[in-house]
């Protein structure tokens, strides 16, 4: 069973396989994409932090260039999105404020601030009674925090549909199935194999295949071993409460939160929305939300935020972040020729999505890595593959 030849086939429909797959076909290229459920994936648990300044961490100095890069694009692409699909996003700039509750999560506030100032960043000290006259509804233990006005948010599950939107209106084909296998035709990716749906069993022909599919991007068959995708799920829990009107707003900004060690944070929608994220497990592609994990996020919050336990809890969920050994995304092409991956992208899917989608596009375009994006190259993980790609360049 052969279905029709496409220039780019895109494996995933998650945001990165869609953004790929939209700004693809924008410079001109027949694309399709191969998802059950384009537009699912882990969009639809993560808060939508774009949080390149406030998520610095100590060793990801190469990747804040790109998070950086990308929260740049960001106003630009939501306004080109939102004007081709008709769609609002929920993109909102509103900023964030990180705050600590005990003398061991100021110092480590102030190590990050310390950091983000080291690193050229924007972010300014706060006292506690600062934090408070900002946010009222924090609790009276807060014993400091960083003002980060740079860093924004967006809904993922509205850019996602967004995104379907646009690949449909930019002509992107979309077959509702799992891709089985990927299908080598001499030294060369040259499609794939669908696994089921009404397609199933159908070989679809394409002049270059993209893995674009989340933490399962390692698990294609038919991948050559060294080109296969170093990719692992990090489970993340997430809760949503919602705010009723008389409590609103409740927070006016994204509010992030050491809290003796533990990590959390809360993004309030304007539709009155409050996403409580989020843990971090390593527990493979389980995604049960457990009562420990409800528990914990709940008991952090409660401390910093005493007003959230009479807020309707409306939604518990667990997604997982795709990951990478060095929590950067791998982007571009494998040591097989016509093989590209879009992958790896963690925490920070959300926010790298209008630089992915740039990369990528010239990427397929034009067969080369713009420089920014060198470092993140898949080839970073396999020496020996990535000499055999320099070989075929
Ligand atoms: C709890 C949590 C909170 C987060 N918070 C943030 C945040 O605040 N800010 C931020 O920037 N990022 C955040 N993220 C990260 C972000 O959500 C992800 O990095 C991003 O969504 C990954 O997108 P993706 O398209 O690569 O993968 P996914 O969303 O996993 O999508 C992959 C898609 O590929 C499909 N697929 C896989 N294999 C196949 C196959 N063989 N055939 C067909 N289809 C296939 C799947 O069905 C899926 O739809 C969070 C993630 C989680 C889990």
């Amino acid at each position: 069973m052969r279905s029709s030849h496409t220039d780019v086939l895109v494996v995933g429909g998650g945001i990165i396989g869609l953004v790929t797959a939209w700004r693809a076909a924008q410079r001109g290229l027949g694309v399709a994409v191969v998802d059950p459920e384009p537009g699912g994936g882990a969009a639809l648990v993560a808060a939508g932090m774009l949080a390149a300044v406030s998520e610095l961490d100590h060793g990801e100095q190469t990747l804040l260039g790109l998070n950086i890069a990308s929260a740049r694009l960001y106003p630009d692409f939501v306004a080109e999105l939102e004007s081709v699909t008709g769609r609002d996003t929920g993109y909102r700039a509103c900023g964030t404020l990180a705050v600590a509750l005990d003398s061991d999560d100021r110092a480590q506030l102030r190590e990050l601030h310390a950091l983000q100032r080291r690193s050229g960043l924007e972010s300014e000290w706060l006292t506690g009674r600062e934090c408070r006259r900002l946010e009222p509804m924090l609790a009276p233990g807060v014993r400091g925090g960083l003002r980060v006005d740079g860093d924004h948010q967006i809904d993922p599950r509205r850019l996602a549909a967004a995104l379907v939107t646009a690949c449909e209106r930019a002509g992107v084909v979309f077959h509702r199935a799992w891709a089985g296998r990927l299908r080598v035709v001499g030294d060369r990716a040259a499609g794939v194999t669908l696994a089921g749906g009404p397609e199933r069993g159908a070989e679809l022909d394409a002049g270059q295949v993209v893995i674009a599919g989340g933490s399962l991007s390692g698990r294609l068959a038919g991948v050559p071993d060294d080109v296969v995708a170093p990719v692992r799920p990090v489970k993340g829990q997430v809760l949503r409460l919602t705010v009723p009107r008389p409590y609103a707003p409740f927070l006016s900004r994204t509010l992030r939160a050491e809290v003796r060690g533990s990590h959390i944070y809360l993004v309030p929608r304007e539709n009155g929305e409050l996403v409580l994220g989020a843990t971090s497990e390593e527990l493979g592609w389980d995604t049960t939300v457990t009562a420990g994990g409800v528990y914990e996020l709940l008991r952090d919050a409660h401390e910093l935020l005493p007003g959230i336990t009479e807020l309707p809890l409306t939604e518990t969920r667990a997604g997982l972040r795709p990951t990478s050994p060095d929590n950067a995304p791998l982007l571009g092409p494998t040591a097989l020729p016509g093989l590209h991956l879009a992958t790896g992208h963690h925490r920070n899917g959300v926010l790298l999505t209008p630089v992915t989608g740039r990369v990528m596009a010239t990427v397929l375009t034009t067969g080369e890595l713009p420089d920014d994006a060198r470092p993140f190259a898949p080839g970073r993980f396999s020496p020996a593959a990535s000499a055999r790609l320099e070989q075929h360049a």
